[in-house]
Parts: structure tokens; C-alpha cells; sequence
């Protein structure tokens, strides 16, 4: 309590030394929030809404329905629909989950949270009292204001693995489900800068922290930051490996600048990966997370102008002999798709943005895709899916954890503007006892083995091992890394696919 006040002092200290500054220099040193393009409206099934639009325009909206489907591993719910009518034309929409806008009735509009999550989540992140809550935009207009917003990783879209808003991650017991918000993006720790995705006012720096009574989002961790942008958006940026020194708390920041590093700190489950998470004001007055997938990837697509995004997410798991749908469809192009290949990992190869399958092992699969436009400019992505014994477990039963598997996280640093002959890090570690990840890197040179996991610790320094690999010449290359669980024999694998010479 006494560092909170004296902190909230020096703070102000700051502040009135930075007023002074400005007074001198004639610098405005607080803009005026402003409001976004983006309308936010929470919807009952059967209600109808007038909302008015960035543009003037003003939409009509109805919420007809929402379905669930549950998975068969966890029995939460991996993918919800709702069904809705915009100025009189009908659309089904998928929550979340790497989805982009549609344009419906002459406006755009996605669903960022939906109402059969909240009550059996382990935490309500959305605050949401109905059934839907959905995001219009004028047609034609950008989702976030232009030089507003950046992606917080400086990164290839989807090149680490991911767990974005509204996937299920895990059974709670009592009937309760993990389901994610916010966006996790894998990366090497120590190596891979985070940014701040906008212009803002530092709120939270790890453990100390403005008034909660002004901003109520921020949830003090040694790990986590906040940020409050001029929409007056909390931005969450957790697991951090350090936060960078000359951070303030109380003063603000400009969009890009490093705030840290990537790591596995605080709540992260031994995983190095960013947690980023955008909290918007509510119709009710609190603050609900809002998928963040949209601007990042159209402010990504600002910056590093590819023709294509190949995106076969969001990853599943399924059991022995049930059918699962291999999905790129929610793949990106400038201008159009022309082709979907898959190249399984039993082999086969297949054409179509969704592919039906069914796997007859246990294990993890990952399947490539290839996305090539009406101009030949490809790109790729990889779906994971993970397979478990038939058996059905009652939901009573379900664990809580998934299924034990041997398993490998992967992950390499830089992912952008590799050039031949660039070191190019990799990190990995396996689940389970300390044993060895074995390395394929699909060039040609001999498998390279490095032992990881030797403390279990989450947070354990050597958790992850680390390996330098160099690759001559210019390709796309699908990196293995392979781990086998000594009890078992079961084998478990990653794969990543690494561009070399290759633009964004
Ligand atoms: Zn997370």
C-alpha cells in the first residue's frame, strides 16, 4: 500500500514535471481520446437493434440465433455460430477464432464473444449479459483507424503457434472450461522484442500501477503490462522475459517502441509466448475482452504488404476415427484465391479449402497448406491436430488437462527478412521427463539433437534448449522437431516452416 502511494506520488511528480516540459515547449503532451471506427453492440437471440455507424449511416440488426458444438475431448465448446440479419440480409457468423469481418446487408460485421461461453468459463472475460456481442463497421472502411495500431510481435503473421480469442484450452472440472482471451503467440523468449501495439498511457508496469478505481482492467503481475490507448482500450501484454527498463509507469508511450521481450513469466504454463489481450468499454459500463485478430492482421498487412496470408487454423483435437474438416478457409489474399493444397502428414495430398479427414492413430499431426493467388504468389501454414484414443470419456470424467501426449513446443527467432546464411535460433521443449527434441530442418544437413525439459519447472532457466542452424539457400523449409516419450515409445512432433529469402 505505502509503494502504491508513494508511487502514485512520483507518478505525479512526473506528470507535473511533464506539464511544465510541455508549457515550455509547447508540446500537448495528453491527446483527447477519440472514438473508433468500430460500433459494438450486445444482442438477445430474437432482438433487433438501430446502430449507428462510423460513417453516419445508420444498420439495423438482429440476432436470430446461436449454436454450440462441443468438442469430443474436452467436451467445451470449440466453435460457436450465430446466425443474424443486417438491414433485412441473412449471414451465420463464427466467433472469434481468426475470423475476419463479412460484409452482410452493406455493412461490415463479426462476433467477438458470445454468450454460451461465459457461464461455464472459468473467468468472464467479456461481460457480456446476452447472446451475442457483435463489431459493425461502415462497408469499405478499415477496421482500426490507419497509424493507430501495429501487431505487438514485429513478427510473420501465425509463424509461432497461437491460441487466439475464444478457443477452448482446457476443462476446469465442475462443468467449467479454459476458454482463451486474448491472443497467445509463441516466440523464443529472451530473443523476440514486444512492442506496443499503440500510442498510450502506461498503466500498469509489472506490480506497480495507476489507480484500479481509473482503470479498472489492469491486474497487477510482475510479468504483465497495461496500456491505455486514446480509444480508451486497455491493452494486456503478459508472460514478459523483462520489461524494458525505460518504461515509465504514468507517462506515455509510442506505438512500436520496445516495451520488453517475449518470455514464460507469470501465469504462462511453461510456454514462452506472448499473451495480448484488447479490453473495450461495454455497453454496461465494464470492460470485455474483443478479438484482436482483425487489426492485427490488417495493420500487418499495412506494413508488410503480402499477397497472401495462408492461415489453416484454428488447430483441433479429435478422437480415433471421428471426422474433423481440415479448414483454410479463413486465408487472406489481396486480391483472390485461386488454390488450397494440403500435403498431410501420412502423405496424401488434397485440394480444397476444407478438407473432411480422419485420423485412425493416436498422435499429433501436422498438416502443411499451400494458398497460391490468381497470380502465383503463395504462402504457408501449418494445422495442428491432435488425436486421441477412442474411447469416450464422460464429461464427468473429462480430465483436466489434455490427454498425455508426447508433445514438443517449437519455435524460431527471427521470422522475417531471413536472408541465406542468417543464425537462425530455435527453442524447444518437451513435455514430460528431460529427454531429447531431435531437429530435422529439411535442408539436407544431419538431424541435430538438443536435450530440453531438464528442470520441469515452468519457469525453470533451462527449461528450453536452444540450437543455431543456418540455412544456404533461399526456400521455404518444414522444420520437425521430434520428441519420444520414454514410457510410451509414443513419438510426438512440431513442425514450423521457416522462409528463407523469402518477402513477407
Ligand atoms: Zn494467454
Amino acid at each position: 500500500m505505502r509503494a502504491e502511494r508513494l508511487l502514485v506520488f512520483v507518478w505525479m511528480l512526473g506528470l507535473c514535471a511533464c506539464s511544465h516540459m510541455a508549457q515550455l515547449t509547447g508540446i500537448q503532451s495528453k491527446p483527447k481520446d477519440f472514438t473508433p471506427i468500430v460500433r459494438f453492440v450486445d444482442l438477445k437471440i430474437g432482438e433487433t437493434a438501430q446502430v449507428k455507424l462510423a460513417n453516419g449511416k445508420t444498420a439495423t440488426v438482429k440476432l436470430l440465433d446461436l449454436k454450440s458444438e462441443r468438442d469430443s475431448v474436452l467436451h467445451g465448446i470449440w466453435r460457436s455460430t450465430v446466425t443474424v440479419e443486417v438491414n433485412g440480409e441473412k449471414a451465420r457468423l463464427l466467433n472469434g477464432n481468426y475470423n475476419l469481418p463479412q460484409l452482410v446487408g452493406g455493412v461490415q460485421i463479426d462476433c467477438t464473444a458470445t454468450g454460451d461461453m461465459a457461464p461455464e468459463s472459468h473467468e468472464d472475460h467479456w461481460e457480456l449479459k446476452k447472446d451475442a456481442r457483435l463489431r459493425l463497421w461502415p462497408k469499405g472502411s478499415r477496421l482500426i483507424e490507419k497509424g493507430t495500431f501495429t501487431p505487438p510481435l514485429q513478427e510473420r503473421i501465425l509463424a509461432g503457434t497461437t491460441w487466439y480469442d475464444n478457443i477452448l484450452m482446457s476443462a476446469q472440472g465442475k462443468g467449467k472450461f479454459y476458454y482463451h482471451s486474448g491472443m497467445d503467440t509463441g516466440g523464443v523468449e529472451k530473443l523476440c522484442p514486444v512492442v506496443a501495439a499503440t500510442d498510450g498511457l502506461v498503466v500498469q508496469l509489472g506490480d506497480a500501477h495507476l489507480d484500479k478505481k481509473d482503470h479498472p482492467p489492469i491486474e497487477p503481475r510482475y510479468d504483465v503490462i497495461y496500456i491505455r490507448d486514446d480509444r480508451g482500450w486497455y491493452y494486456r501484454y503478459s508472460h514478459l522475459s523483462s520489461i524494458d527498463p525505460g518504461l515509465k509507469l504514468g507517462k506515455r508511450v509510442r506505438m512500436g517502441r520496445r516495451i520488453g521481450y517475449l518470455g514464460k513469466e507469470g501465469a504462462s504454463g511453461g510456454w514462452t509466448h506472448l499473451h495480448f489481450e484488447i479490453k473495450a468499454p461495454t455497453p454496461d459500463g465494464g470492460y470485455g475482452t474483443q478479438n484482436g485478430y482483425a487489426y492485427w492482421l490488417e495493420s500487418y498487412v499495412d506494413q508488410y504488404h503480402p499477397a497472401v496470408i495462408a492461415v489453416a487454423q484454428p488447430r483441433r483435437s479429435v478422437r480415433v476415427g471421428e471426422g474433423v474438416v481440415l479448414d483454410g478457409s479463413r486465408s487472406w489474399a489481396k486480391k483472390q484465391i485461386a488454390k488450397y493444397e494440403w500435403t498431410l502428414d501420412d502423405g496424401t495430398k488434397a485440394q480444397g479449402a476444407c478438407l473432411p479427414h480422419a485420423y485412425s492413430v493416436p498422435g499429433s499431426h501436422r498438416e502443411i497448406l499451400k494458398v497460391t493467388d490468381i497470380d502465383g504468389n503463395f504462402a504457408y501454414d501449418i494445422m495442428s491436430v491432435l488425436v486421441v484414443d477412442a474411447q469416450p470419456a464422460a464429461p464427468a470424467q473429462a480430465s483436466r488437462q489434455r490427454p498425455r501426449q508426447p508433445s514438443v513446443m517449437a519455435f524460431y527467432w527471427p521470422t522475417l527478412g531471413i536472408k541465406p546464411g542468417d543464425p537462425v535460433y530455435f527453442s524447444s521443449r518437451g513435455n514430460g521427463a528431460d529427454g531429447y527434441d531431435v531437429y530435422d530442418f529439411d535442408d539436407g544437413t544431419s538431424t541435430v539433437r538438443v536435450r530440453s525439459n531438464i528442470d520441469t519447472a515452468g519457469h525453470a532457466e533451462n527449461g528450453y534448449a536452444m540450437t543455431v542452424h543456418h540455412f544456404k539457400k533461399p526456400g521455404y523449409y518444414f522444420v520437425k522437431v521430434s520428441r519420444t516419450d520414454a514410457e510410451t515409445g509414443r513419438r510426438g512432433y512440431h513442425m514450423m516452416v521457416v522462409p528463407v529469402g523469402i518477402k513477407p
